[in-house]
C-alpha cells in the first residue's frame, strides 16, 4: 500500500503537471485565432446546471450571455403562485450542504461564485417519514438521530446500520478524492483510473452494484432494507435497479451534510444566480429560445433564437437534454456516429406526475408535523415503481411534502397549508390529444390524492382543498424541454452511472444539466454547471 501511494505521489507531482501542460499546448494549437465574437461564452437554458455554468465563468472574468426560453429562471427550480398559495415547482430537499458544516461539495461552489450571500438555506426538520404495510417510521436528516430511530426499532441489526453509514462515508471520500478526474486528459485520466481499485476501493467495490445488493449486504430484516432504501423515489429507479453509487453519495451528503431548502422557495437560487452573473457583468435574457447552434468547420461559432437573432461566442454551454442538443441544435449530421450511437442505445429516467394542492385548514394544527412522507402501498419498491408506471398511482408509491410546515411562511396565508403530491410516472401513459389527456389527468389527480388521503384523510374533503392542479411528464416535457419530461437524466442503473460526459464530441461545446455526472438533483446540477465552466477554464489556461 506504502509503495502505491509513492507511485501516486510521484504521479501527482510531477508526471500530472507535465502532461496538463502538454495537453494545454495541443488544443490551443488547434484553437487558431477568430474575429472576436460577442461573447465569451453563451449558455443555453437557464436551469441549475446553466445558471451555475454562467457563475462559475463570470466569476472568473468571462463574458456570459444566458439565454432562457422560458419568462422565468430556474428551469424546475422555479415557483408558481395560484391565488393566495405559493408552490415551489419541485424541490423537496436539497443535498450538497450548507453553511455551518463541513465545507465540501455544492455549498463551496455556492461560496466560489458568491451566490451563498444572495440565499437564505435552511436545513429541513425531518428527513422523511416511511410508510409502508406494518410499518410507519420518521427520521432525523443527521447520522446520529438516523442511526438511533433505526436502531431503537431494529437493534439486532446495530452492526449493520453501523457499517452501512462507514460505507456511505468512505464511498463519498473516495467520490471526492476522484472529483477532479474528468478535468484530466485521457493519458492522466487513464493513470488515475488505473489506481483506482486500490485508492479508492469502496467506489470501485460499488460502481457496478444496486442498492438492493447495499441493503443485503448491510441489513437482514426486510422492513428495515425497506425503510433505509426509501430515496429511491428521488433518483428514479426501484432500489433492485438503482445504482448504489448515488444512493450512497446522496444519503451521505444529506445525513452529514443536511439537507437543505431555500427561503422565499429555490425561485429565490435561481434568482440569486441570476442576479449575481449580472452583477457580474453578464447578461441574462429570459423570453429566448435556441433554435440552432452555429457550426463551422467543425466547432460551435455561436447561437440563433426564435426571434432569428444571431449571437457569437467562443463557448456554448446546453442545460438540455443530448437529444435536443443533437437533434436539434448542433444537427446530427454534425455528430460522430459513435456518438449518437452512445446516446441512442441510453435509457432514459422515468419522469413524474403530481398535484400541487392548496388547502383552506391548517395541517400543522391538526396534528400533521410532517414536511415529507412516502406513503408506499406495498413494501417492495419494485411493486410500487411497476403500479406507477403503468399509470396505476393508486397502487404505487407517493411522495407527500407539506411545505407550509418548512417554517416559511411564504407558501400559505395563517391557518391554510400548502401540500405537494409526487409519483412516477412514464409520458407514454398521457395521450396527445388534449381532451383525453385532460379527462385522463382530472382522474389521476383524484387517485393520487386518494393515495395520499390513506395518510392526512382530511385531503378526501373536497370542502378542504381551494387549490388542486396536476402537473405530467408533458408538463415537464414543455416547461424543460427535456426528453420524456425527465428530471433524472438518464436511468440510474449501474451501468448507466456515468451518465454523458460534460464534453460533447464539438470541442467547444459543453453539457450542464441532469443528463450528465455528477448526476441529477437540485445540488447535483449546479455541480454539473461548474464542470462545464471548469473544463472551458481548463481551456483558457484559467486556474
Ligand atoms: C416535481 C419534481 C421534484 C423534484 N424534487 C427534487 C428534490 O427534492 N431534490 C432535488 O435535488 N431535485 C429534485 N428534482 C430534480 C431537479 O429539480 C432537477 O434534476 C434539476 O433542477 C434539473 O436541472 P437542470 O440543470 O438539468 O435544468 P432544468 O431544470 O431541466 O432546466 C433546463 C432549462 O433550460 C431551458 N432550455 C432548454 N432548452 C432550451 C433552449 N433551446 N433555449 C432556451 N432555453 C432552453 C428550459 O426552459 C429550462 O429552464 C425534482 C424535479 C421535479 C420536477
Amino acid at each position: 500500500m506504502k509503495k502505491q501511494n509513492f507511485i501516486r505521489k510521484v504521479f501527482l507531482s510531477m508526471i500530472l503537471p507535465i502532461i496538463l501542460i502538454f495537453n494545454a499546448g495541443l488544443y490551443a494549437a488547434e484553437n487558431p485565432a477568430a474575429p472576436k465574437p460577442d461573447y465569451d461564452v453563451i449558455v443555453i437554458g437557464a436551469g441549475m446546471g446553466g445558471l451555475s455554468a454562467a457563475a462559475h465563468l463570470a466569476v472568473k472574468g468571462q463574458k456570459v450571455l444566458v439565454l432562457e426560453k422560458h419568462f422565468v429562471v430556474g428551469g424546475s427550480t422555479s415557483k408558481f403562485t395560484r391565488g393566495e398559495f405559493v408552490f415551489d415547482v419541485a424541490l423537496h430537499e436539497m443535498a450538497g450542504g450548507g453553511p455551518g458544516k463541513m465545507d465540501r461539495g455544492l455549498y463551496q461552489l455556492l461560496k466560489a461564485t458568491g451566490v451563498d450571500k444572495k440565499v437564505e438555506l435552511y436545513e429541513v426538520p425531518h428527513f422523511y417519514r416511511s410508510i409502508f404495510p406494518g410499518v410507519d417510521i420518521t427520521l432525523p436528516p443527521n447520522w446520529p438521530g438516523f442511526k438511533s430511530e433505526l436502531k431503537k426499532k431494529w437493534p439486532e441489526e446495530s452492526e449493520g446500520i453501523e457499517k452501512f453509514h462507514v460505507l456511505c462515508a468512505d464511498l463519498f471520500k473516495d467520490l471526492m478524492e476522484l472529483r477532479d478526474l474528468f478535468r484530466k486528459g485521457s493519458v492522466s485520466g487513464a493513470f488515475t483510473q488505473i489506481l483506482v481499485p486500490f485508492s479508492q476501493p469502496t467506489f470501485f467495490k460499488w460502481k457496478d452494484r444496486t442498492v438492493k445488493d447495499l441493503m443485503d449486504h448491510c441489513f437482514k430484516n426486510e422492513d428495515l432494507k425497506a425503510v433505509v432504501s426509501q430515496l429511491w423515489v428521488f433518483y428514479g429507479a426501484s432500489v433492485d435497479r438503482e445504482s448504489a453509487l448515488i444512493f450512497m453519495a446522496a444519503t451521505e451528503s444529506y445525513l452529514s451534510d443536511g439537507a437543505w431548502h431555500i427561503k422565499g422557495t429555490s425561485q429565490a437560487l435561481a434568482d440569486g444566480y441570476a442576479d449575481r452573473i449580472r452583477e457580474l457583468g453578464g447578461t441574462v435574457k429570459t423570453g429566448s429560445l435556441v433554435t440552432k447552434i452555429l457550426m463551422e468547420n467543425g466547432r460551435a461559432t455561436g447561437v440563433r433564437t426564435a426571434d432569428g437573432k444571431t449571437y457569437t461566442a467562443r463557448y456554448i454551454v446546453a442545460n438540455t437534454d443530448p437529444y435536443q442538443l443533437a437533434d436539434k441544435l448542433v444537427g446530427r449530421e454534425n455528430l460522430p456516429a459513435k456518438y449518437l450511437a452512445k446516446i441512442d442505445a441510453m435509457k432514459p429516467a422515468n419522469s413524474l406526475f403530481g398535484v400541487y394542492i392548496g388547502l383552506n385548514i391548517d395541517l400543522k394544527t391538526l396534528g400533521y408535523n410532517d414536511t415529507e412522507i412516502f406513503y408506499n402501498t406495498y413494501r417492495e419498491s419494485m411493486k410500487n415503481y411497476e403500479a406507477m408506471m403503468k399509470g396505476d398511482f393508486d397502487k404505487g408509491a407517493v411522495a407527500i411534502t407539506i411545505y407550509s410546515n418548512l417554517g416559511d411562511p411564504v407558501y400559505a396565508p395563517k391557518g391554510k397549508s400548502v401540500v405537494k403530491l409526487d409519483a412516477y410516472s412514464d409520458i407514454s401513459v398521457w395521450p396527445k390529444d388534449r381532451a383525453e389527456y385532460n379527462k385522463l389527468k382530472a382522474q389521476k389527480v383524484d387517485e393520487l390524492i386518494a393515495l395520499a388521503a390513506r395518510v392526512i384523510p382530511e385531503l378526501k374533503d373536497p370542502k378542504n382543498i381551494i387549490v388542486k392542479e396536476g402537473y405530467t411528464p408533458r408538463t415537464i416535457e414543455h416547461f424543460t424541454m427535456n426528453k420524456g419530461g425527465v428530471v433524472y437524466g438518464f436511468d440510474l442503473t449501474p451501468d448507466q452511472w456515468e451518465k454523458v460526459p460534460n464534453t460533447t464530441p464539438v470541442p467547444n461545446v459543453f453539457i450542464a444539466s441532469n443528463w450528465t455526472q455528477a448526476w441529477h438533483g437540485v445540488g447535483s446540477c449546479q455541480i454539473n454547471g461548474w464542470r462545464a465552466a471548469r473544463l472551458i477554464l481548463d481551456r483558457e489556461g484559467i486556474e
